[in-house]
Order: C-alpha cells, then sequence, then structure tokens
C-alpha cells in the first residue's frame, strides 16, 4: 500500500479516538519508532512528547523489552487465567506488591486502565454487600478526574470535561466534590476537605467508595492538589465507612516524581488501579490490588460472593513479561533519578514563561502542561509541532508533554522549545 492509499483507506473505514469525523485532527502513518524517535512513514521523524499516552517509558522498541516479549512469545503469548496461572504472572504481582502500598496484597489483572476502574468499583460494591450495606452503590469524586471511557468508570469522570452531557441521562449519577482548592505547593488550610465532609455526612449510606486520582489529575484536568487532602480524605471515608480508591493509572511509575503518588502523603487506599506504564507501554494490561480488608469480604465458599470479572486476556502472559521487565528497568536504571532531571530541565526551560492567552504553568516530575483560557489557541498545534519534529497532542485547554523518561536533554528541550515557540509566533 502506498502512503495515499493507507491513509484514504483509514479516513474512510476506521474511527480514531475523540475526534471528528468530518473534519478529524490528523493521523500519521508509523513505520516504526525506537527510543523517544517516531519514524513515519515518509521518513519523517518526530520526538515523542507523550508517551503513547503516558505509557511508553521507556520509549519505544527497547531492547530488555524486546527480549522479554520475544522469549515469552516462544512459550506462549497467552492462556486464559480461568483455570491456569504461570510464572509471568506470579512474578510480576511478587515484583509489584512489595512497591506498593504495605497493606495492599490482593491482585487483579484486567487488559486496560478503564476495565482495572470498572473492577475496582465492583470490588467496592461486593464488599458492602457482604457486609449487609445493599445501599451502598454509589460512589463520591473529585471535579477534573478521569478514570476511564467504559460505563462506570465515565460516571466519575469530570461532568464537564468528561462525557456526562452526552451520555446523560443512562449513566449512573453520582456524588462529585469540588477539585480540592489546596494545590500541590501550597499549605494546607482544612477547609479544602470541608466539602467531602459535608457529603459524606449526607450521603455516607449510599457511598461505598470514593474515587480519585492521588495528586495528580490528568486527563480530566491536569491539576496538582496537596497531598494532605489525601490524608484528611483518608480520616472522613475511615470515620463513615467509605472505602477509598486511588487510581494510579496515569500517576504510577514515577510520573509525578514519586514511584506512586500515594507516596506523598503516605496514605495507603483499599483499593488501587494501575495501568499505563505497568507493561512500559508494549501491552496493554492493567492490575487492581485490594488490602485485606476488601479481600476478607469475598472469603466465602459462595460462588456468588466470588468477584464476578474475568476479562479474556487478563493476566496476559506477553503482557507480564513486559512488566516484569519494566519494572526491572525501573530499578536497575535508576528511573527515578531520570525523572528528577527531565523536572529539573522543565523547570529551567518552562518557570516564567508567561503569555496573555496562558492561564497558568504547571509542572511536576515527568509532567509539564500549559494551560490557556480558551481552548481554540491550541487549534493547529498539532502540525505545528509535526513541522518542527515533535509529536504532541494538545486536548481541551491543555498543551502538555509527558516524554519517554529516556529522553535526552537536548530531545526534552526541543519539545518544550516548541510549546513556547507556538506562543511567540506572529
Ligand atoms: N484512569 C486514568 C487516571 C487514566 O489516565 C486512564 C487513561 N487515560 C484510565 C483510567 C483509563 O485507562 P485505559 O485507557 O487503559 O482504559
Amino acid at each position: 500500500m502506498t502512503t495515499e492509499e493507507l491513509l484514504h483507506f483509514d479516513r474512510e473505514h476506521i474511527w480514531h479516538p475523540y475526534t471528528s469525523t468530518i473534519d478529524p485532527l490528523p493521523v500519521y502513518p508509523v513505520e516504526r519508532a525506537e527510543g523517544v524517535t517516531i519514524t513515519l512513514k515518509d521518513g519523517r521523524k518526530l520526538i515523542d512528547g507523550m508517551s503513547s499516552w503516558w505509557a511508553a517509558v521507556h520509549g519505544y522498541n527497547h531492547p530488555v523489552l524486546n527480549a522479554a516479549a520475544k522469549a515469552q512469545l516462544d512459550k506462549m503469548s497467552h492462556i486464559m487465567f480461568g483455570g491456569f496461572t504461570h510464572e509471568p504472572a506470579v512474578e510480576l504481582a511478587a515484583k509489584l506488591l512489595p512497591l506498593l502500598p504495605p497493606s495492599m496484597q490482593k491482585i487483579f489483572f484486567a487488559d486496560s486502565g478503564s476495565v482495572a476502574v470498572e473492577v475496582a468499583m465492583k470490588m467496592a460494591i461486593q464488599y458492602w454487600q457482604s457486609q449487609g450495606k445493599q445501599k451502598k452503590y454509589a460512589f463520591a469524586t473529585i471535579r477534573s478526574g478521569y478514570h476511564g471511557d467504559t460505563w462506570h468508570a465515565m460516571s466519575v469522570c469530570d461532568p464537564v470535561t468528561g462525557m456526562h452531557g452526552i451520555f446523560s441521562g443512562s449513566l449512573p449519577v453520582q456524588y462529585f466534590i469540588p477539585q480540592p482548592s489546596v494545590r500541590f505547593e501550597e499549605k494546607w488550610d482544612e477547609k479544602a476537605i470541608e466539602p467531602l465532609k459535608d457529603l459524606l455526612e449526607k450521603h455516607a449510606e449510599e457511598i461505598a467508595a470514593l474515587i480519585l486520582e492521588p495528586v495528580v489529575q490528568g486527563a480530566g484536568g491536569m491539576y496538582f492538589y496537596s497531598p494532605t487532602f489525601l490524608i484528611a480524605a483518608r480520616e472522613l471515608c475511615d470515620r463513615y465507612q467509605v472505602l477509598l480508591i486511588f487510581d494510579e493509572i496515569a500517576t504510577g511509575f514515577g510520573r509525578t516524581g514519586r514511584l506512586f503518588a500515594w507516596e506523598w502523603a503516605g496514605v495507603e487506599p483499599d483499593i488501587m488501579c494501575i495501568g499505563k506504564a505497568l507493561t512500559g507501554g508494549y501491552i496493554g494490561h492493567a492490575v487492581t490490588v485490594a488490602n485485606h480488608k476488601v479481600f476478607d469480604a469475598f472469603y466465602s465458599d459462595n460462588d456468588r460472593h466470588a468477584l464476578m470479572h474475568g476479562p479474556t486476556f487478563m493476566g496476559n502472559a506477553l503482557a507480564c513479561s513486559a512488566a516484569l521487565a519494566s519494572i526491572e528497568l525501573f530499578e536497575t536504571q535508576n528511573y527515578m533519578e531520570k525523572i528528577q532531571k527531565i523536572e529539573a530541565i522543565t523547570r529551567r526551560e518552562m518557570e516564567g514563561f508567561t503569555d496573555p492567552r496562558i492561564r497558568e504553568v504547571r509542572m511536576m516530575g515527568g509532567c509539564v502542561c500549559v494551560e490557556v483560557y480558551d481552548p481554540a489557541v491550541l487549534k493547529g498545534y498539532q502540525e505545528y509541532a509535526y513541522k518542527r519534529g515533535v509529536f504532541s497532542r494538545p486536548f481541551l485547554n491543555y498543551l502538555y508533554a509527558m516524554v519517554p523518561y529516556i529522553i535526552k536533554e537536548e530531545e526534552l528541550v526541543q519539545v518544550l522549545q516548541c510549546m513556547k515557540d507556538w506562543f511567540a509566533r506572529r
């Protein structure tokens, strides 16, 4: 197929995410990708500013991940997890658990982040059913969150930036409180927890769990809030008998500057979801992890008390092998230091950068976000960056970079300079 034929067929028959079918955002035919460089079919090279939706933390075509996947491929790529288990899954679980809050000891494999969130929500509801609390089936969450595109995950996404407008009436109605008013670097103020306290005082009888992205909210609003909020939320959840779910799908594996964002506050949730960078961006996979309290509620010989979920590709052996190799790389190649360096370079390049169209520039760990007042200001940025040899895809009011951690200084500077030059052009 020529590039033109490929693009024509794609345009005629293939749906791309979140874009108009009449006036779609551009898609570029990729030939291969290596390190942080994406090579298109026409030979053009782009530096990756997105890590494939924040997952490809080691860049692409990594020899260690390739070797792990190839070795596993020669044994089996997949076997159903109902009735079987295997070394890649067990070894991955054994590797992962010591990295998580000490109370989290029970692991469920899922095939995507959204499914991991659905599983977490089902766990919470089944937990309360086992405690005889049949009315606890609603969820509380904070605005500007994002938890995935499947049904219940969507119901706890931000009502404005999420898809509530389109699916209103058919989505379950959940309880929203404002996003925490105290920002990451600000001094804690008890007032910031009052909305949650008011909500739980009134509705704890119906609420199974509070679900949130700890410290850094990603796709719902790119907002960084005080870790003390998590401490206060944990206390309230315990007081009002509500489970606490941390969605670390975007924040996990160093994106916020800590291996997992719960570490900023030392707060342990009851249930935690991890995905995206889990497999180093190689194959879709995720996990939902629970503490003993939640797990013990399923401790029964009655089949009706089993956790009712079992996706076809759960525990996929290729994904588990890639994930295991990815975590080993994290440990042996000092990734947390690489992330610190990315943050330092980003601060050096972006601190103080202003423009009348910019509301705020936010930076933390491996994330930088330029929020503009008017989303129209970012229209055309993807093509602009493409011409400058950078891949970037802003959304709503957010122009951001979440680069692979193996990026070199000059490549990162090129990604950031591209953002700055966009505002400088006439
Ligand atoms: N939760 C969070 C915080 C996410 O950022 C995402 C993906 N952007 C998801 C859940 C959903 O994950 P997936 O796309 O793998 O279903």
